[in-house]
């Protein structure tokens, strides 16, 4: 897929290496599968930083940039 070397590379030396273990840590959360909380749609998905978005019911909702612990 090539995705990961291309998060690498978009930080670069700009940020230590405990910042970049964390990003990866929260891109892996971001990998998982999550499904609608309202119509229980795997097509739940991330648009933007924060947001979320069903493309089946249209159900949006604004959480922390990596979970949706709070739905
Ligand atoms: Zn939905």
């Amino acid at each position: 897929m090539g995705r990961k070397t291309k998060t690498t590379t978009q930080f670069g030396a700009k940020f230590g290496s405990s910042v970049r273990k964390k990003y990866t840590k929260a891109t892996t959360n971001l990998r998982q599968k999550r499904n609608c909380p309202e119509c229980n749609s795997i097509k739940f998905k991330r648009i933007a930083i924060g947001i979320w978005t069903c493309n089946k019911c249209g159900y949006k909702v604004a959480d922390s940039a990596y979970e949706t612990t709070t739905v």
